[in-house]
């Protein structure tokens, strides 16, 4: 090997690793997508999760926690305000783990506070309310091809943003979290957001024809998931998502697609944080010791059958109350298994308890009923709390 390059060795070993492709549906939900035949038919080719928990209910501290495989609470990114104070120097992305061993990296995100830009090649920003994303994402699988053809691996990451176009035109810039007659409205909230969902499952008919056409199936990772779901008003006092810490904005799906697995179903709580860390591990790449310790685990054993220990899942949201912007820091966090949730008001010392199982709904409030699973998830809390 010795008469080898520097630069040929590193294409040589990045070249028999397999391309990522991330796509986020922004404000996707999970309800939609069970329906969906579209979904199912994605379904009939991934490791699907249905209950895949976000960090943040919003798309920049969601985002950022899925690409660095840590909560906004330690990694910097916090709240709708911190995506610049994300510490870089401290925790590193899943962007530049892949630049490192010679992947050619490229996002097309519609702002670019949504994820770090450090190791990206290409980092560009498309204009929601002008683009074509169908037709703009089609030709980009084209570049990708061609780089691929080249020997060169690459990670796209591609941020569909329709839904969350559409529900800031008729819903965000319409309605407060307080406006009666947007909750009055529910079918009518229904129908906008399935409308709206529509447009997102031809946009996935097309990445799949994409996929396919270019025979990229079996030399890629291909992760589709959503940051948050969205409310159709279900609870007053939040008209969209980043309130509260509901399982209609936190729980989402994910499909993980790769030649290395049999499609099947899992049923445990998973969380994005965890998914950094499977894609390294899956592709063989080594955690750098130079960084902070991840918050994710890696999902490789959950999913080849092995035991497997369901994590706890830490969620957290800046609730703007009666405010018009979100506050700089989260006020609303809980603390989920797949069976109950913790949820601490921290702006009025309040606390809720779920069963998911019995009431996923999530109307019927336990605390202080003196069942034991409340102090269990309260220290669990805690514990997160106090991590650094
Ligand atoms: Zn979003």
């Amino acid at each position: 090997m010795q008469h080898y390059s520097n630069l040929n060795l590193k294409l040589l070993i990045a070249m028999k690793k397999k391309n990522l492709i991330i796509i986020c549906i922004d404000g996707g939900r999970l309800d939609r997508v069970l329906k969906s035949n579209v979904f199912k038919h994605l379904a009939a080719k991934s490791v699907f999760f249905p209950q895949n928990i976000t960090y943040a209910p919003y798309t920049n501290s969601a985002i950022h926690a899925l690409i660095s495989g840590s909560y906004g609470r330690r990694n910097g990114c916090f709240s709708y305000w911190h995506s610049i104070k994300f510490k870089n120097f401290e925790f590193k992305t899943l962007t530049e783990y892949l630049h490192d061993v010679g992947y050619y990296t490229y996002a097309d995100i519609h702002s670019d506070l949504i994820l770090p830009d450090s190791g990206f090649d290409e980092f560009e920003i498309f204009d929601e309310s002008l683009v074509d994303l169908k037709q703009r994402h089609s030709n980009l699988f084209e570049k990708m091809k061609a780089r691929n053809e080249d020997d060169q691996n690459f990670f796209l990451y591609l941020h569909y943003a329709g839904i969350h176009t559409g529900i800031m035109n008729s819903v965000l810039n319409v309605y407060n979290n307080y406006n009666k007659e947007y909750f009055e409205n529910r079918k009518l909230n229904e129908k906008r957001y399935d409308d709206l969902f529509r447009t997102a499952e031809e946009y996935i008919e097309m990445i799949e024809k994409k996929i396919t056409d270019f025979n990229l199936w079996k030399d890629s990772i291909v992760l589709i998931t959503s940051d948050h779901g969205i409310s159709v008003g279900e609870k007053f006092g939040e008209r969209a998502y980043g309130a509260f810490c509901y399982d209609y904005t936190i729980k989402t799906f994910a499909y993980y697609i790769s030649s290395d697995f049999e499609p099947k179903e899992i049923q445990e709580q998973v969380r994005h944080i965890d998914f950094m860390p499977t894609i390294l591990d899956q592709l063989n790449i080594e955690l750098d010791e130079n960084f902070k310790p991840l918050d994710g685990v890696s999902l490789i054993p959950l999913i080849n059958g092995k035991s497997f220990d369901e994590k706890i899942a830490y969620t957290e949201t800046g609730n703007p109350l009666k405010s018009n912007a979100p506050p700089k820091k989260p006020n609303t966090k809980s603390v989920r298994t797949s069976k109950w949730k913790l949820i601490y008001n921290e702006y009025n010392n309040t606390k809720e308890l779920y069963n998911l199982e019995k009431d996923p709904i999530e109307t019927n409030n336990l605390i202080n009923s003196g069942l034991e699973i409340e102090e269990f998830l309260w220290n669990e809390f805690l514990k997160i709390q106090n991590s650094i």
